[in-house]
């Protein structure tokens, strides 16, 4: 059977056993992440049982890469790009020197020769696309600008990567100082690929940027749902494609600019809506591709090699994005969410390592420990995250505070001052209309938005704002569940209003909690679990329209006449 539809056999066995096991996970409260690793590793080759194809699930994941490198496109316009030039360009360049430079000198202490050691380096020096977004996406971090700093790093990094590929082949004759006759070539190699990628950037800037819009408006202008998802995935992949046919750049940077000439399109929302079931699809098979490569044994055979690796990406690597950051003067959580956001080593760091095997010039020890590190720091990544969220709630550390924000939320710091005030959850169409009465009617309220933008702009007109997810109970709490009158879950999720709505009852059977639905299924649901009140919103739409038609057409609103 597996040898009849490898493909099927493929992403049937890595979506069932990822999702088990990420499921395994969440109940032990351990990110899911983790649960979609080690469905790799059980997976891979290197353990026994079942083994899936690798070559497809690598496949499989670089389509992960591109979608979401697409949909960080889409969110990017050009000046965000330029905007975050100046500390991404410096910032990437050193942090690569620097990891690089530690590279070579465990594997100098390893006895390697200094080509092994550079390339080695290098493949430490760079994070992974999707490890990256996916955690800033998590946390709602893309569009601030902590987000586009570390995109503009990544992209940087991605660039520095092409570069190393295409001159690994020159490396043993670059580091042994060997002129003739590959001296000039060396040099004619790195011109050669400056050119290419500044070629398919000019295209796509100036042809793309008008052709790509273009064609989406068209096709949006027909009405055709499917023909519009269709024309969103064709445009993503097939400019991806291209740009590694053609210009031999990396599928990723090909579908970041493919996503960033459509980011000034009004289509873009829509377009990146149509992505996301599929980037989330892709982005889990990436991560079981991830645990196929890896090889537990080393984790016996070579302790300390993997402990040095890891201690150079998790922590030199860190330091290293830290200070410079810090340098350029930004605020210190503005460090720290980039420094854990690039402490960890991925699908970049592979490509280099199997070529630097492939060519002879690293031992297969380091390909080993690369892809130990590689895991292993992908693991630590959200724990990494989860230590800085709970060092920018400590009260005790206000200097880390984001560049936005106003005081520490402590619970008293945040909630009104008196009793029988509103917690209103999401500040997005509903939350901002509630907010707005509540607040012509000088009733006190406590917004949570889980959005950094949108929490920053409520709390820019000076409202109380807990930025995190609602269905944390943690979070709640902290807007004042114990001493709130009234509880308004304005979010469209009928699941995370669920978990919202049975965590504010369970703590306060006297709560008014208004929830909002989309459906009779959600509101009865909703009213089971404990909500006084569920709006229903197409009802109320309807209704409103009802009443419209019965008041009758006022005299400035002449009826249109019905076709046919
Ligand atoms: P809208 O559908 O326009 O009313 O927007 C809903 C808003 O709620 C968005 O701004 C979301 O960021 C926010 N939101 C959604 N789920 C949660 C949650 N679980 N906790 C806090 N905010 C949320």
């Amino acid at each position: 059977m597996d040898h009849a539809a490898p493909l099927i056999t493929t992403v049937v066995a890595a979506l069932g056993l990822a999702f088990i096991l990420a499921l395994i996970a969440t109940r032990l409260r351990i990110p899911a992440i983790a649960g979609y690793l080690l469905a790799g590793v059980i997976l891979g080759p290197f353990t026994p049982g079942f083994i899936a194809d690798v070559n497809l699930a690598q496949q499989l994941a670089e389509i992960g890469v591109i979608l979401l490198m697409f949909g960080v496109g889409l969110h990017f316009s050009l000046r965000d790009l330029m905007e975050v030039r100046a500390i991404a360009v410096p910032g990437a360049v050193v942090q690569i020197a620097a990891a690089t430079a530690m590279g070579w000198g465990v594997a100098r202490w390893f006895g390697w020769d200094d080509v092994a050691g550079i390339v080695f380096g290098l493949a430490l020096s760079v994070a992974s696309t999707v490890v990256l977004l996916r955690a800033l996406q998590d946390r709602h971090m893309l569009e601030t600008e902590r987000g586009h700093i570390a995109v503009g790093w990544l992209i940087v990094e991605d660039l520095a990567t092409v570069l190393a590929l295409v001159l690994l082949p020159t490396l043993p004759q670059l580091v042994n100082g060997e002129s003739d006759p590959s001296g000039s070539s060396v040099g004619v190699t790195l011109l050669l690929t400056l050119g290419r990628v500044a070629a398919f950037s000019a295209l796509m800037l100036v042809v793309g940027r008008r052709l790509i819009p273009m064609l989406l408006h068209f096709v949006a202008f027909l009405g055709n749902r499917e023909l519009f998802r269709l024309a969103v995935l064709a445009i993503a992949l097939g400019t991806a494609y291209g740009a590694a046919l053609l210009f031999d750049v990396s599928f990723a940077l090909g579908a970041f600019f493919a996503g960033m000439v459509l980011a000034e399109s009004e289509l873009s929302q829509q377009a990146a809506q149509e992505t996301l079931p599929l980037r989330d699809a892709f982005a889990v098979l990436f991560f079981v591709s991830v645990g196929m490569l890896f090889n537990p044994s080393v984790l016996v055979d070579d302790p300390i090699g993997v402990v040095a690796v890891l201690a150079i990406v998790v922590l030199g690597k860190s330091l290293a994005a830290f200070v410079i950051v810090v340098a350029f003067r930004y605020p210190i959580a503005t460090a720290l969410t980039i420094s854990v956001s690039l402490a960890q080593i991925g699908e970049f760091s592979f490509i280099l390592a199997a070529l630097g095997v492939e060519l002879g010039l690293l031992p297969q020890r380091g390909h080993d420990l690369l892809l130990a590190g590689s895991i292993l720091s992908i693991m630590l990544n959200p724990l990494l995250f989860a230590i800085l969220d709970r060092m920018k709630e400590s009260p005790a550390l206000p200097s880390i505070t984001p560049d936005t924000q106003l005081p520490p939320p402590e619970e008293e710091a945040a909630a009104p001052k008196r009793d029988g005030f509103a917690i209103v959850v999401g500040y997005g169409r509903v939350g901002r209309t509630v907010v707005e009465g509540l607040q012509e009617h000088g009733m006190p309220f406590v917004i949570i938005e889980e959005g950094e933008e949108l929490a920053a702009e409520a709390r820019a007109l000076g409202f109380h704002v807990i930025v995190g997810n609602a269905v944390n109970r943690g979070v709640i709490r902290q807007a004042g569940l114990s001493r709130a009158r009234w509880l308004l879950v304005g979010i469209p999720h009928a699941f995370e209003a669920a978990r919202v709505v049975i965590h504010a009852r369970a703590e306060r059977a006297d709560l008014h909690i208004i929830a909002r639905a989309h459906s009779d299924a959600e509101a009865e649901h909703l009213r089971t679990l404990g909500a006084s009140r569920v709006i229903m919103a197409e009802r109320e739409v309807a209704i409103a329209m009802l009443d419209d038609v019965l008041a009758g057409p006022g005299p400035s609103a002449p009826v249109p006449r019905a076709h046919g």
